[in-house]
């Protein structure tokens, strides 16, 4: 069974260290001479009110603990999708002089080429070498919401990792999922701190006025099973953990479990934790975009990454600019969709898009529309489906 705990308070120390205690302390992971490596998310190095980045409160405690527990050094690492040093990563940078800690941008750094054992997709992965020499990871991850992946915490946290090209070409194969997956296999853990005194949609860099979607939360979640601390972040924030392909996977690769009534849960209950408000990708993008809805009926990251995509698609080629007939699409999701259920959607001249074979269209769920199949389809048949409806 699986052991995790999860403390709420306003101070981001005494959370931090109480968590930790929970799950049996520093010292059941951390030895004397130990070489401790911690990774923090810091992506584009903004404000710590944005709640995109760890609290430095958390990384400073796991520091001093470390110390504490006898290791040799303590390295705080990530690969950063900053282009110059941002208060933030100054920030980062005094914490780990003054504690004596070292901090590294890991594309500074050589990256190795590692074989993955029954690998979900990848045969090799390049992970950083000051990673992979240290004896015990500390994984430190946020807790968000993610517009393409359900949720980004413990296991995309590994995506920070990696070489940039590296991550810019899992993303234009789809295959963001496959590799984080691949990635644990390579390098498990050994010690999770989920720093969740913010949560936000993590959408990619973008200007501060636009996280709008930042709530305060004041929790720290903390355990050994990525899964788990995965599965239990996506029901505090509000999110179906069966519909994270990605969490299904790395079950199935036995990286975890993500069965809920089979993790023991310490400090205060999942119930008083969660949140459950957390902006899903449907709730944004029907927020933002008169002329595309998504019709979202428990529909997995497989098919909710793809959302994402059409509507980079259906802005950068202009067609979302363009006066065009039909005025609007609907873009239906999911095994739960039923006609009836879109019914109070519909306008005149909007149409209708069944996107994965969960919307193929039945006797039983009545649906009618533009049918895409695929599990997920691909982007380009999704991409063509649109041009042919629009006569391009
Ligand atoms: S069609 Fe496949 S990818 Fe799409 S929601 Fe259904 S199961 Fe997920």
């Amino acid at each position: 069974m699986s052991r995790v705990s999860i403390v709420r308070g306003g101070d981001i120390r005494a959370r931090t260290e109480e968590a930790i205690r929970r799950v049996g302390g520093i010292g059941s992971v951390v030895k004397r001479g130990d070489k401790v490596f911690v990774k923090p998310n810091l992506v584009d190095g903004a404000p710590f009110i944005t709640g995109e980045v760890t609290q430095l409160e958390t990384i400073e405690v796991l520091i001093k603990e470390s110390f504490d527990a006898g290791a040799s050094e303590v390295i705080v690492g990530e690969t950063p999708t900053y282009r110059r040093p941002t208060e933030t990563i100054e920030k980062y940078r005094r914490l780990a002089e003054d504690t004596g800690a070292k901090f590294l941008e890991l594309n500074n750094y050589p990256f190795v080429e590692v074989e993955v054992k029954n690998p979900r997709f990848f045969s090799t992965v390049r992970l950083s070498k000051p990673l992979l020499e240290s004896d015990v990871f500390i994984n430190v991850p946020t807790l968000k919401t993610h517009a393409q992946y359900g949720i980004t915490v413990a296991i995309k946290n590994m995506y920070g990792l990696i070489p940039p090209e590296d991550r810019m070409f899992y993303h234009y194969t789809g295959r963001v999922e496959e590799a984080i997956i691949d990635l644990c296999k390579v390098k498990r853990a050994d010690l999770i701190v989920v720093d969740g005194t913010y949560t936000t949609l993590h959408l990619g860099p973008r200007p501060i006025e636009d996280f709008r979607e930042t709530h305060r939360l004041d929790l720290t979640i903390a355990g050994f099973d990525p899964v788990a601390i995965d599965a239990i972040s996506a029901r505090i924030l509000g999110v179906e953990p069966s519909t994270i392909r990605y969490l299904r996977w790395a079950e199935e690769d036995g990286l975890g479990i993500s069965d809920l009534s089979s993790v023991e849960v310490t400090g205060i209950s999942l119930e008083e934790a969660r949140f459950g408000k957390a902006i899903g990708i449907a709730e944004y993008v029907n927020s933002r975009m008169n002329d595309f809805k998504i019709a979202n009926f428990g529909a997995c990251t497989g098919c909710l990454q793809l959302m994402m995509n059409l509507v980079h698609f259906l802005r950068f080629s202009g067609l979302s600019k363009r006066s065009l007939k039909p005025s609007k699409i609907i873009c239906v999701v999911g095994p739960k969709a039923r006609a009836d259920e879109i019914k109070g959607m519909l306008d005149e001249g909007c149409v209708i898009l069944l996107c994965g074979y969960c919307t193929a269209p039945t006797f039983y769920n009545g649906l009618k529309g533009h049918f895409v199949p695929g599990c997920p389809p691909s982007p380009e048949e999704l991409q063509l489906k649109i041009k042919e409806i629009y006569g391009f």
